[in-house]
């Protein structure tokens, strides 16, 4: 069987990309045109490049083992995905793996964006046929979508994908308060627990923190004098191609606000840093203060490793992902009764569905909903 892979490429821009190679390291001319807009035209990520290669790689290698031309393959994608499923690409020399699924829904699904997007490409530079588009989307009413979404009451049309597999719905995995509480008591420096915080408070992701410069941060209640129009204490996350590998996911920038704690915890954080004469010329928020080398940026990997300290010093019995307490800021900001679109904004999400799982209501709000249900004076204890 042809084997396909992705490989990475480095323009003389230093700009790097993934395209896709076959055994012969030949360029897979549609897959890299593609790749390259990607990168270059839409300002995608380079891992977002990474994971589309990786997919496109499959369905080249798909197409060659089951002989179809990629071109006219949209009708046959639920092919695709069963060989997704149960054939091992690595290993298995392209036979099945009986009895036991080799890829789950959740990486069939992102294999299949990743196959939708380089057609609608394909169509759209003439590479492929216009009906290729049929093939992959259907027309639906869009009654499923939130409120938000459709706007008042009104029902209309949308186009879905014809192939995907039902993922089984997860549980975000948020960290208690109380986890946090016993996190910020076995904080013995003023940065850790302004990291914590602003994880917390703030809802950042790891890359968002870890990039953050110290011109975004904001934290007065007028920054007009530094020319800025955002009310408030706040933050501004902006997407830039960090040296400490730190890269905030979403495109778009946004303006977080920042309450008094977090806010308290940034001064207390500075009167530290001052300390540290090497910190005084990076103009990150977060630099080494108390390891080599000094004043650096930290790396996004030193979160995990400090949280996973402060975990095992607050006798936590499994350490807390710094992704736990974004989780814990949208499943708060949910119970607090915030909107979908509000979630949405805070947590810097592209689509609805990334805040509709915060929406899920935990068992002590199910039960707390049973227990506000008032009993019909009938059926109340008699008391003697
Ligand atoms: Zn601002």
């Amino acid at each position: 069987m042809a084997e396909f892979r992705a490989f990475t490429v480095r323009l003389p821009t230093g700009v790097r990309y993934w395209t896709v190679i076959d055994d012969q390291y030949r360029v897979v001319a549609a897959a890299d045109e593609f790749l390259l807009h990607l990168r270059l035209g839409r300002d995608r990520a380079e891992s977002t490049t990474q994971a589309y290669a990786t997919g496109l790689a499959l369905f080249f290698a798909w197409c060659a083992a089951s002989g179809a031309d990629w071109t006219v393959a949209a009708p046959r994608l639920g092919r695709f995905m069963h060989w997704l499923g149960y054939f091992s690409k690595n290993g298995g020399g392209g036979l099945p793996v009986v009895g036991c699924r080799v890829r789950g829904a959740g990486r069939v699904n992102a294999v299949l964006a990743a196959v939708r997007e380089f057609l609608k490409h394909a169509v759209s530079v003439g590479a492929a046929a216009p009906g290729v588009l049929d093939g992959l989307y259907e027309v639906v009413e869009d009654w499923d979508l939130p409120a938000e979404v459709r706007g008042e009451g009104r029902i209309g049309l949308r186009s879905r994908p014809r192939h995907r597999l039902r993922e089984p719905q997860r549980a975000v995995e948020a960290a208690t308060d109380e986890q946090v509480l016993a996190l910020l008591r076995a904080c013995h420096r003023s940065r850790d627990r302004f990291i914590v915080l602003a994880l917390w408070r703030m809802g950042l992701r790891r890359g968002e923190l870890i990039g953050l410069r110290r011109e975004d941060v904001h934290f007065v209640p007028d920054a007009t004098r530094l020319c800025c129009g955002v009310r408030g204490a706040h933050a501004h996350v902006v997407r830039r191609d960090n040296r400490n590998g730190a890269a905030a996911k979403s495109r778009r920038s946004r303006a977080v606000p920042a309450d008094w704690l977090v806010v308290q915890a940034y001064d207390q954080y500075l009167a530290e840093r001052i300390a540290c004469p090497e910190a005084d010329r990076c103009d990150f928020v977060l630099v080494n203060l108390f390891g080599q080398p000094l004043g650096a940026p930290m790396r996004p990997q030193a979160l995990n490793e400090l949280l996973e300290a402060l975990s095992r010093r607050a006798r936590l019995t499994r350490p807390v992902h710094p992704h736990a307490l974004r989780h814990s800021f949208g499943t708060n900001l949910a119970a607090s009764g915030a909107t979908l679109d509000e979630i949405k904004d805070l947590l810097g999400h592209a689509a609805f569905t990334s805040s509709e799982v915060y929406l899920h209501p935990s068992q002590g709000r199910l039960r707390e909903a049973v227990g506000r249900v008032a009993l019909p004076r009938v059926a109340r204890p008699v008391v003697r």
